[in-house]
């Protein structure tokens, strides 16, 4: 579904990534593991259009998607959910859901959808009228989730989703990914959390320094080599 070929990302003189080549099939959940500093959030950033691709390719079930702006890369099918938990914060639960769906011209089919979302949601029903900045971290998580949904993506780009959250709100993220998965979307998972993004992604590429450094299947990766990767060993 997704093919990055040869991706080159810039920072002026920085090259923050180089000559990284990826694919994710359909209904797959594939993991991007590495280091602080890597290149993980450059290379969502250039898939999403957020950032500007310095060299190589980005292609969308073969039709180009480097070059065209993020706002037509999302209408295609790719949604981001950026690193960081960004709601509006003085907007409501419920405008920041409508803001998910602004690409779309089915407006019928998107108060189905979130109600959809409010239900694999709950607490973003319960606090449906409320400011969002109210929520807290794991809740503003499920919203931004939830607001990435609305676009109804075939492909969802998660960057950190996990990061900062309680044990208990990490699981909810993870099993909130695997059941994305079972309803049929293809996931590239940007992650911190190695050993919980090796045990749910079908497979996982590891960068470090801006370069792909390891490919891997599920299982094939074990916890000394998890353990090198963010230590930059290896
Ligand atoms: P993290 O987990 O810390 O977000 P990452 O793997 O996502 O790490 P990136 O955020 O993609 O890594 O950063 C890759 C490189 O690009 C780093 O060296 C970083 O310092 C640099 N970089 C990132 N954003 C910018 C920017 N806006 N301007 C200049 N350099 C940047």
């Amino acid at each position: 579904m997704l093919r990055v070929e040869g991706l080159d990302v810039q920072y002026g003189r920085i090259r923050a990534v180089r000559d990284v080549s990826l694919e994710v099939s359909q209904g797959e959940i594939v993991g991007l593991l590495g280091p602080n500093g890597a290149g993980k959030t450059s290379t969502l950033g250039a898939v999403s259009g957020r950032l500007p691709v310095a060299g190589g390719r980005v292609l969308l079930e073969g039709e180009q998607l480097d070059g065209r702006p993020a706002e037509e890369i999302v209408r295609r099918g790719v949604s981001l959910v950026p690193e960081g938990r960004h709601v509006f914060a003085t907007l409501t639960v419920a405008e920041n859901l409508a803001i998910g769906a602004t690409v779309r011209k089915d407006r019928a089919q998107v108060a189905e959808d979130i109600e959809r979302q409010l239900e694999r949601f709950s607490v973003l029903r319960r606090y449906y009228r409320s400011n969002a900045g109210k929520l807290s971290g794991g809740e503003q998580q499920q919203l931004v989730i939830a607001r990435a949904l609305l676009s109804r993506p075939r492909l969802l780009l998660l960057d950190e989703p996990s990061l900062g959250l309680s044990p208990l709100l990490v699981d909810l993220v993870f099993e909130t990914i695997e059941q994305l998965r079972a309803e049929g979307l293809t996931i590239l998972l940007v992650e911190q959390n190695a050993s919980r993004t090796v045990e749910v992604a079908d497979r996982c590429y590891v960068l470090r320094g801006g370069e792909l450094v390891a490919h891997a299947p599920r299982g094939d990766l074990s916890p000394e080599e998890l353990g090198d990767i963010y230590l930059g060993a290896g």
